[in-house]
């Protein structure tokens, strides 16, 4: 699997995302039938041609949500109070009442590596990023406009779905 170039990257995400978030609305305003199916058989297609590790970059450009539960496993996984976490690495957005990082890339991303230094114990969010094969689909494509302009995976996955669709 070729490794993720993130600057050939975030050329073609810019030249294509004004067209891929067209053709999600399409797909919001009259959604086709047996999307939830299509998304699982696309969603395994797309990581036929994606590798995470040589790209990172959701760690290094976006945020986690953390919630409580998320908060408290990761301070037990680091032997620290959950009160410490917060006060070292979070913020609470009051708008969306969310708990997120202070700063990107995040604290726990090995920059060396790609890894994440609490992968077992990392946030239910991190761990379902991008959400691609998620049920109802339809209520995940407001999620994938905004995650094509850091996520190759959800590029790739917006490029097969319409392809799909074109060629239906
Ligand atoms: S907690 Fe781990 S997986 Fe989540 S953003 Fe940070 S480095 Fe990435
Ligand atoms: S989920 Fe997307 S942004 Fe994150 S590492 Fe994988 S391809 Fe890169």
């Amino acid at each position: 699997m070729k490794k993720i170039d993130l600057e050939k990257f975030a050329i073609q995400s810019k030249k294509k995302r004004k067209g891929y978030k067209a053709f999600i609305t399409k797909l919001e305003n009259r959604p086709p039938r047996g999307l939830d199916k299509m998304i699982v058989e696309v969603d395994l297609e797309t990581w036929k041609h994606i590798d995470c590790t040589s790209c990172a970059n959701c760690c290094k450009k976006m945020t986690p949500t953390f919630t409580e539960k998320d908060i408290k496993r990761a301070s037990d996984f680091l032997h620290i109070a959950p009160k410490v976490f917060k006060e070292k690495w979070l913020t609470f957005e009051k708008k969306d009442k969310d708990w997120v990082n202070v700063s990107q890339p995040c604290q726990f991303l090995d920059l060396h590596t790609n890894m994440c230094s609490i992968y077992e114990a990392r946030p239910a969010d991190c761990a379902g990023f991008p959400h691609l094969a998620k049920k109802k689909a339809i209520d995940y494509m407001h999620v994938h406009k905004q995650n094509l302009e850091y996520c190759p995976a959800t590029l790739k996955f917006i490029e097969l779905m319409k392809e799909r669709m074109e060629n239906k």
